[in-house]
């Protein structure tokens, strides 16, 4: 069932579509958006298809760049006003449900009111809308994924689906890579880890997490649980993520090394781990990548190849970072290591005021 359906003028916001599909493409199932160019077939009854494809959908997103209202066909008409114009024919169909509609203003568009719009589309002008600007992209377009989310999760759980497909694919994934690691043998702190009978650590959080944080590497604490941050780090870390609004359950949490290390993290031991780290990454897909300390963030920028690779934790910290990896653009937000106010009491306000930052992503 396609649950997200774009409805766009491809004359006046083909580039912004583009993009934001890409962008939901990563966080959500394929079959889940419905974007009339790639799935509807020549020859077929569009007008049927287009129909029966809003009426399946559970959220609808308009898209409305600046010529939206205005565009006419080679006769001078506004298309807006044509029996057959699709965009009208989709929303209208949309409207008349009970669809999330939610208008998505790009291109610096502004909502028409409802004098300029033909009878069966002018409730679109009460709906609220949210607004994709070209220079923060990544993070509107997360502020509507979040928003998605929300209605979709109001939805399943109205009908006794608590997660979706997708997520539960992403539960599995997770789990197939902790038992990799657990029977990862030739890891190079395997026999440290056994002659302990300690825990490796993969971390722990949502499979669908907007944010993952990475630590350096799990403490002894950590190891005998076979859980990240358990220790005095951990209890800074909660507490920040409660100033922010935040629990572990909405938060992915995990580390760059996912073995306990006596000393800081090895390249032997990062080169060994990263990679899991990558993988756990690309099964979440999220759209906030966090580092926690240095080992982490260098491993990171030095990974996405970015300008900042070289500098210090000092000269990052709290910074938006603009990223991409495979499955879309992200964010890189680097955090001092939440062990600076064990340290140094003084630090607490500074990491507060860093984590701050991500109240962007919420
Ligand atoms: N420090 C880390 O970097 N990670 C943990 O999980 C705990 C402490």
């Amino acid at each position: 069932m396609a649950r997200i359906f774009i409805n766009y003028r491809r004359q006046d916001s083909e580039g912004y579509v583009g993009r934001l599909y890409d962008r939901l493409v990563a966080k959500f199932q394929k079959d889940d958006i419905f974007m009339d160019v790639d799935s509807i077939k020549p020859g077929v009854d569009f007008i049927n298809i287009l129909e029966e494809a809003v009426s399946t959908c559970d959220i609808f997103l308009a898209v409305i760049g600046p010529q939206w209202n205005t565009i006419v066909d080679a006769n001078g008409a506004r298309r807006l006003e044509l029996w057959n114009d699709f965009v009208r024919i989709e929303i209208a169909s949309a409207l008349k449900t009970d669809k999330l509609v939610i208008p998505v203003l790009v291109g610096q568009a502004r909502m028409p009111s409802p004098d300029d719009l033909p009878d069966d589309l002018k409730s679109l002008a009460r709906r609220n809308a949210i607004e994709l600007t070209h220079q923060r992209f990544g993070v509107d377009v997360d502020k509507l994924i979040t928003t998605i989310r929300d209605a979709m999760s109001l939805r399943d759980t109205s009908t006794q689906n608590p997660h979706s497909e997708a997520f539960l694919k992403k539960e599995a994934a997770l789990k197939a890579l902790r038992l990799e690691l657990v029977g990862a043998t030739h890891s190079p702190l395997y026999a440290f880890r056994t002659e302990n009978r300690y825990f490796p650590v993969m971390g722990e959080g949502s499979a669908d997490a907007n944010i993952v944080f990475i630590g350096e590497s799990p403490g002894k604490n950590e190891a005998q649980h076979g859980r990240p941050f358990v220790g005095p780090s951990g209890d800074v870390l909660d507490d920040m993520l409660r100033t922010i609004g935040l629990k572990r359950e909405d938060v992915f949490i995990t580390n760059l090394l996912l073995d306990h290390s006596p000393d800081d993290p090895k390249a032997c031991e990062i080169a060994f781990y990263a990679p899991y780290v990558d993988r756990l990454i690309d099964i979440i897909r999220p759209g906030v990548l966090v580092p926690l300390g240095r080992f982490a963030m260098d491993y990171l920028l030095k990974k996405l190849d970015l300008p900042e690779k070289r500098s210090k934790i000092s000269e990052l910290h709290g910074k938006l970072i603009n990223a991409a990896l495979p499955y879309g653009e992200i964010h890189v937000v680097p955090l001092y290591h939440p062990a600076v106010v064990l340290y140094s009491a003084s630090q607490k306000d500074t990491l507060k005021k860093d984590f701050e930052k991500l109240k962007l992503f919420i």
